[in-house]
């Protein structure tokens, strides 16, 4: 089995257009705080920041501290930076060499955004083949509308358990030997929910081509470049053109016999040595998982501003790259300086 790689064009998590609109700086606007950027701003983040969908690892880290998120896109070389740590890198290879055991990776040139998610199509047009047949797949593209936001996304693995029933793994390395914190599990847990989520409404056929051809901006009359059409007919699949395939693939999922997704699962593996620390099983719970996408949306829909950790979590801003420039952590802090002087004054 084969999945395609693309080569000039970027990936999921980079294909969110963090570059500053025309006439805008590139970096913010050190005189200006962050609180009146925003409401000087009339855009939603989606409008200001030029996106079209969100991936589902922006909701997770979202969890963790939205305002780290802002920053993030505010300043996306610093994003880069992050991207070159070690920690991060060691983590990419593990799941690379776990993506390699199960199929062979080929890069293929794509020349227009049609392209790049052709790419996609294909790699799932693959995985829904593998799944019909009980096997195995790894970094299986997922995609869909909820609540009128587009999220995009890639389940690390969906396999068969004893049991013949799916079972949909997320893959997590470490730098130390042990279980992360609550705080980090819960992003961890937002992220296979949603999986979840866009997983069974893809196989239920209730992705909408018009509503994702609206959200991603992509023309069906678009002919593929020389390589996608190569690598299509390789898989077996004569298509030409963006509007083929689309159908193809959503045909795919509606007919398919893929069941639903049974277990959740977690597993973390201590990067050092490649060890495994353990497994965690997360059960669905839709109510949860409803709340905590209103409140992430209802940020991205513009509805408010962004917000940082709670006083109680104020540790995260120890591990944070924006910690000396965060105006969230600054406010806090005065804030509570003015409680303790209140308290002080009324003793
Ligand atoms: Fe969030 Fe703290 Fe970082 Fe500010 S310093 S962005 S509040 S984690």
């Amino acid at each position: 089995q084969e999945t395609a790689a693309l080569t000039s064009r970027k990936d999921e998590h980079q294909s969110i257009n963090l570059s500053p609109e025309p006439g805008e700086a590139s970096g913010p606007n050190p005189d200006c705080t962050v609180a009146k950027r925003q409401k000087q701003d009339k855009r939603t983040p989606m409008e200001k920041f030029g996106l079209t969908y969100l991936s589902v690892t922006h909701l997770s880290r979202q969890v963790w501290c939205e305002q780290q998120v802002v920053y993030g896109m505010e300043m996306p070389q610093i994003e880069k930076l992050r991207a070159e740590l070690p920690i991060v890198k060691a983590g990419s290879s593990l799941h690379l060499a776990r993506e390699l055991e199960v199929h062979d990776i080929v890069a293929v040139n794509v020349t227009s955004r049609e392209d790049s998610w052709a790419i996609k199509l294909l790699n799932l047009l693959s995985a829904i083949q593998v799944l019909q047949t009980g096997g195995i797949v790894r970094e299986m593209p997922v995609f869909g509308e909820l609540d009128g936001l587009f999220l995009v996304g890639i389940i690390d693995e969906l396999r068969y358990n004893s049991k013949g029933e799916l079972e949909l793994c997320e893959f997590k390395t470490r730098s130390q030997r042990s279980f992360p914190g609550a705080a980090q599990r819960k992003s961890h847990h937002l992220q296979v929910r949603v999986y979840k989520c866009l997983f069974e409404a893809m196989i239920r056929g209730e992705v909408d081509k018009g509503i994702l051809l609206r959200h991603l901006r992509l023309r069906t009359e678009q002919p593929f470049g020389s390589e996608v059409s190569e690598h299509a007919e390789k898989m077996g699949f004569t298509v030409h053109k963006f509007g083929d395939l689309l159908d193809l693939v959503l045909l795919n999922l509606t007919y398919s016999e893929i069941p639903q997704i049974d277990t959740l699962m977690i597993e973390y593996c201590y990067q050092a040595d490649r060890s495994a620390i353990g497994a965690e099983a997360v059960c669905f719970q839709e109510e949860w998982l409803r709340r905590e996408l209103a409140n992430c949306f209802s940020f991205w829909k513009g509805q408010r501003e962004a917000e940082g950790v709670d006083i109680e979590e104020a540790w995260k801003c120890c591990s944070c790259d924006f910690v000396d420039i965060c105006d969230w952590r600054q406010r806090k802090a005065e804030e509570l300086t003015q409680k303790y002087k209140a308290i002080q004054s009324r003793g």
